[in-house]
């Protein structure tokens, strides 16, 4: 649960249909062999609503040009809604600014432009980068590649055998080394969700920044970075019904300014001649060569899309766990990892004597979609002792009936092993 989110419906509230929102999935009514698909693999990407789907679709048949560079119409229509899309992203993040923030490829690519630009112009040698233990590969590589370059060190955040955060190891690991803090706001392996508010005003304390991996948080409830105060936040459009291909760099308008540019070229450049070159302000400063403009948009609309669902997709998701996690508890054998009181419906678990993989090839037997092994987070599953997990992550379109199929699925694979 979401501080300030209620599971309780407000008056005049309308209760959220599931069936309702499904239909807006094209994909969701196909069918895996003879078996209606159920997929619970939000974690690594969701579905697309035809909206999305549409949008851009409507974009290239009808509005496509490069951006920012034409007098023409479409190139003025195209840069305006490109332009509509980042004004999109503020909204969601609440940004104070558009210009704060920045399109990527992706979440790697954001954590990759911050440890390429501010990284290596601002680690010290000797200076402290502090991660957790449950960090995505795309929040561990990256540091360790500037760590080696810069000679900064990067200490690692404990987590405990319920797969939350170790909040004392952590204050205890700050001090007036620390330079970054760069933490997972949910954990895509448990779905833990980390005290982000917590987290962002003890590395201040202390005089470090943050960069919060909200890849998995985006998708589950709103986010406000001007309330966490963070000064990074990233995440992918994919995981939040938007189309692949895209990715959003939050930070603050003056860090960013400050920051030299990550890549070179056309679009990012004010003035260029051989006896130098200047750079154009945020964020085309960020923005080199041609974007996703297509991507963008398409992100923008599943933005609008995911946040007119809330607050009740996340009670719905919040009675999907707990229904899901009481139903999976049923099955002999199961054992859950990741127990946090604060959890998204990320689900990852083990069931004695089996392997995960073959949990995983069972279940697509039946249509059921879910991810098997380290889930990118290699140190985590070696923290934990374990070397993988099967993980059911469901997103607001997912049922209960779903969440049933799942547990007698398993259930018929359990009395096969
Ligand atoms: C998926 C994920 C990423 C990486 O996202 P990409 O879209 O692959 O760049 C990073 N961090 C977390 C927590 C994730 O779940």
């Amino acid at each position: 649960m979401v501080e300030g989110m209620s599971l309780e419906p407000a008056q005049n509230e309308v209760v959220f249909d599931p069936a309702k929102v499904r239909a807006d999935f094209p994909i969701l009514s196909r069918r895996i062999g003879k078996n209606p698909l159920v997929y619970l693999d939000n974690g690594a990407s969701s579905q697309k609503p035809a909206v999305v789907i549409e949008a851009i679709d409507r974009y290239y048949r009808e509005q496509h040009a490069n951006i920012h560079r034409g007098v023409h119409r479409l190139s003025e229509a195209a840069t305006v809604a490109y332009e509509k899309a980042r004004e999109q992203v503020a909204a969601f993040l609440n940004a104070r600014e558009a210009r704060e923030c920045i399109f990527t490829r992706n979440a790697t690519e954001a954590i990759n432009l911050v440890a390429a630009t501010w990284g290596m112009s601002r680690l010290r040698k000797g200076g402290e980068i502090v991660l957790s233990a449950m960090e995505h590969h795309a929040n561990i590589v990256p540091w360790q590649m500037v760590a080696d370059r810069t000679g900064s060190v990067i200490r690692v955040v404990p987590v405990t055998p319920e797969g939350e955060l170790d909040m004392a190891a952590f204050r205890a690991l700050l001090s007036e080394r620390t330079q970054l803090v760069a933490m997972a706001h949910v954990s895509n392996a448990l779905g833990t969700i980390n005290p982000a508010k917590e987290i962002v005003a003890a590395a201040h304390r202390v005089g470090a920044k943050v960069l919060l991996d909200g890849a998995q948080s985006t998708a589950h409830f709103p986010v406000d970075v001007q309330e966490l105060d963070t000064d990074f936040f990233v995440f992918s459009s994919h995981k939040v019904c938007g189309p692949t291909g895209m990715g959003v760099l939050y930070g603050k308008a003056d860090l960013l300014s400050a920051m030299p540019p990550y890549q070179f070229g056309g679009d990012m450049i004010r003035e260029v001649d051989f006896a130098g070159t200047t750079f154009r302000d945020i964020p085309e400063r960020f923005e080199a060569g041609t974007p996703h403009i297509a991507g963008a948009i398409g992100l923008g609309v599943a933005l609008n899309y995911v946040s007119a669902l809330q607050p009740e997709a996340h009670r719905h998701e919040q009675l999907l766990l707990a229904y899901a996690t009481e139903q999976l508890k049923t099955v002999p054998g199961l054992r859950i990892v990741g127990t946090a009181p604060e959890k998204v419906p990320v689900i990852s678990f083990l069931i004695d004597g089996v392997h995960p993989l073959d949990i995983g090839t069972l279940l697509d037997s039946d249509g059921i979609a879910v991810r098997t092994g380290h889930h990118c987070t290699m140190p985590l599953m070696k923290a934990l002792g374990i070397s993988g997990t099967v993980r059911a992550s469901f997103a607001f379109y997912n049922t209960l009936e779903e969440a049933d199929l799942l547990v007698a699925s398993l259930k018929r694979a359990q009395a096969m092993f």
